[in-house]
């Protein structure tokens, strides 16, 4: 059984002060709820739970977060070490400032910003090489799924993500994110998302090799919310959920989390990072 991971983008929000009240109230509900990881009951697969705020706020949330169950990520990097690349921000620099996780091809940065899957690729490269856990989004358009060309562009994004690197299956999260359902409010059926997360999954066993495949965790994201998120997790190739908006309401996100499936008797989690 795969660990769940929950993992919050927050996108462009949070001021210090909005972070300060946000990860408290965070907190407190997972302290109550006892749904973390170190804290899960024996009948819950674990849960690790990762928020990923600007840069801005980056220091603030990793000073709360020290010695709670919660990982830091950033939500995006530059592949360079250093050096003339303005407004831009290194692997390293990540990792000073106590993040484990990274948000690479956002859809935002692939369609708004124009971002190149050679980009991605190269991004990847470096958090990996950083030691940290690259969470690698792919995912489809309306159009491209209306014109049946969903797996034919996620494939493509995997690939070209993924050339010639080879990591630990620990190091890498894949999230599913049909563009058409973030911050539309319109989510991909729990069946929609579960045959792209299977069709991941084959190709990540043909890519590498089947424990590979069977070690490595695949998010889904699009308008997850705390009423949706329990069909989604418990889809069987579903292994966590990358939240946008809904990880802005900590009680939204805190649900989304309590909603993790229960684990089958008998079986027990891989050990991820
Ligand atoms: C996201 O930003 O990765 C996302 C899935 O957003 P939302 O949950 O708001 O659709």
């Amino acid at each position: 059984m795969r660990p769940i991971l929950v993992a919050g983008n927050w996108k462009m929000n949070g001021t210090l002060a909005e972070t300060r009240t946000l990860l408290e109230e965070l907190l407190q509900r997972l302290d109550r709820t006892q749904d973390t990881g170190h804290k899960t009951p024996d009948t819950k697969r674990p849960v690790e739970i990762v928020v990923c705020p600007p840069f801005t706020a980056l220091s603030e949330a990793a000073g709360r977060l020290k010695g709670k169950p919660v990982a830091l990520g950033a939500q995006d990097l530059h592949w360079e070490a250093g050096g003339a690349f303005t407004g831009e921000i290194s692997a390293g620099m990540l990792k000073e400032l106590g993040c484990t996780h990274v948000i690479l091809g956002h859809s935002e940065r692939r369609h708004l910003l124009m971002e190149p899957n050679g980009w991605i690729r190269k991004k990847l490269g470096a958090a990996l090489a950083a030691g940290l856990t690259g969470i690698l989004c792919v995912g489809e358009t309306l159009a491209e799924r209306e014109n049946d060309q969903t797996w034919a562009v996620i494939e493509k994004q995997l690939s070209a993500g993924l050339d010639n690197l080879t990591p630990t299956a620990d190091r890498l999260l894949i999230a599913y994110e049909p563009v058409w359902a973030i911050g539309t409010g319109k989510t991909a059926t729990p069946e929609q998302a579960q045959a792209v997360h299977r069709q991941i999954r084959e190709w990540l066993a043909e890519r590498f090799d089947p424990k590979f495949a069977d070690r490595a965790r695949i998010l889904y994201g699009g308008s997850v919310k705390a009423d949706n998120a329990e069909t989604l997790l418990n889809q069987p190739d579903i292994d966590g959920a990358l939240v946008g908006g809904a990880s802005l309401k900590a009680k939204e996100f805190a649900a989304i989390i309590a909603a993790a499936p229960k684990q089958k008797e008998g079986t027990c989690c891989t050990e991820s990072s």
